[in-house]
């Protein structure tokens, strides 16, 4: 089979390997829908996963069954199903202590592009496919469909780890198609303010419309002095990272409340440490909370987020704004992931022909 793959560090290029082998549990799955992720632009350009060689790359996906394993139950040849990025192996303790992501270790429930081939190939391999695969559910476009498997789910998880209440204040840094999510889900859980920090006016446009009331520049002065400024001096009950590096904490702490939370999701690419600063932290006795993780996979999430798309509640269409056809394409969608132009939120290589 074919797949488009890091080569090394830096280099990428398509090669031919055997088909993968299944086990009794697994699922064998070709792409009828994939998006390449800004985590393979952290991979490949800045070895942010280690080095690795032959690596065939992708992790957001739909496709459909071509073959299961015998003691799979719920699914069949031909079912087009969604597919998380995060396949955690559910047996396992971690899963069972509630931490499905590092199921096998830490972020090892990031499976595809990490640890074995991705899906960005003619057919890819799904572990344990009862567990997580879901059907494409109606009202769900399948061309959309993978921006279920990491950006919802990824943005909603911020939320998730920030714990946004009725009513919070919530400031989210960084409105990419992860921090665009963040702000949807936190408008879903019921903040109130949401103050959405970026500048691309694609991205601004889209942050209002899914609920933000507020747009920050981090390019027009530091994100706390303006954060302060809109509340009173008071600061947010919740901050969602979904951007910037290590030095976004020292951002994130000052313009937080006491009690507050921060929920990060963003992949830090860089830097030993992340700063706290310490006053601002309440020379340690502030309760300003700070959580961060892997987004959860698996069949259960992966149903419950594409039921909120099938009833209306949630439009992915806005975060896909470039459409590339055929498996060939996803090369040229991965660079203009990486170029990044202006208008760019997300691009989906459809590789169906029926789509
Ligand atoms: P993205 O690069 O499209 O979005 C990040 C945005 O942050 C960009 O628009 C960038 O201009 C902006 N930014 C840069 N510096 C900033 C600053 N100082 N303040 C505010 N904004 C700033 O990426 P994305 O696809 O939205 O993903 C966001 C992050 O989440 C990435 O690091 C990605 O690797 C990570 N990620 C994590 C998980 C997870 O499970 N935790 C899953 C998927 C992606
Ligand atoms: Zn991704």
């Amino acid at each position: 089979m074919k797949g488009f793959a890091m080569l090394g560090i830096g280099q990428t290029g398509w090669i031919e390997k055997p088909e993968p082998e299944i086990g009794p549990l697994d699922a064998l799955v070709k792409p009828i829908s994939l998006a390449p992720c800004t985590s393979d632009i952290h991979t490949v350009w800045e070895g942010a996963i280690g080095d690795r060689h032959d690596m065939i790359l992708g992790h957001e996906s739909a496709g459909e069954i071509v073959k299961v394993g015998e003691l799979v139950k719920d699914f069949k040849v031909g079912d087009r199903v969604l597919v998380p990025a995060i396949t955690p192996d559910w047996s396992s303790l971690e899963s069972q202590a509630g931490f499905p992501m590092h199921s096998g270790g830490m972020l090892a429930g990031w499976k595809f592009s990490n640890f074995k081939d991705g899906v960005f190939a003619e057919v890819f391999h799904v572990n344990d496919a009862d567990a997580n695969l879901a059907l494409i559910p109606e009202g769900v476009d399948p061309v959309l469909a993978p921006m279920l498997s990491d950006m919802v789910t990824t943005g909603f998880h911020g939320v998730e780890q920030a714990d946004v209440q009725f009513g919070d204040e919530v400031l989210v840094i960084g409105i990419g198609p992860v921090g665009l999510m963040s702000v949807a889900g936190a408008n879903l859980r019921g903040a109130g303010k949401i103050y959405a920090v970026g500048t691309r006016p694609k991205c601004v446009e889209a942050a209002k419309y899914y609920g933000a009331t507020d747009i920050i520049s981090y390019k027009e002065g530091s994100i706390s002095e303006q954060v302060l400024d809109l509340t009173n001096g008071k600061g947010v009950d919740r901050v969602i990272i979904a951007g910037g590096g290590v030095d976004t904490f020292e951002e994130a702490i000052k313009a937080m409340k006491p009690g507050a939370k921060i929920g990060n999701v963003n992949y830090l690419d860089g830097g030993d440490y992340v700063k706290i600063p310490r006053a601002e932290w309440g020379v340690g006795m502030g309760h300003k909370v700070i959580s961060g993780g892997l987004t959860p996979g698996g069949r259960l999430r992966m149903e419950k987020l594409a039921s909120l798309v099938s009833c209306g509640k949630l439009d992915i269409s806005k975060l896909v704004t470039h459409k590339f056809y055929g498996l060939d394409k996803v090369e040229d969608a991965l660079y203009l992931m990486k170029d990044k132009p202006a208008d760019l939120i997300k691009p989906v290589v459809v590789v169906a022909e029926d789509l």
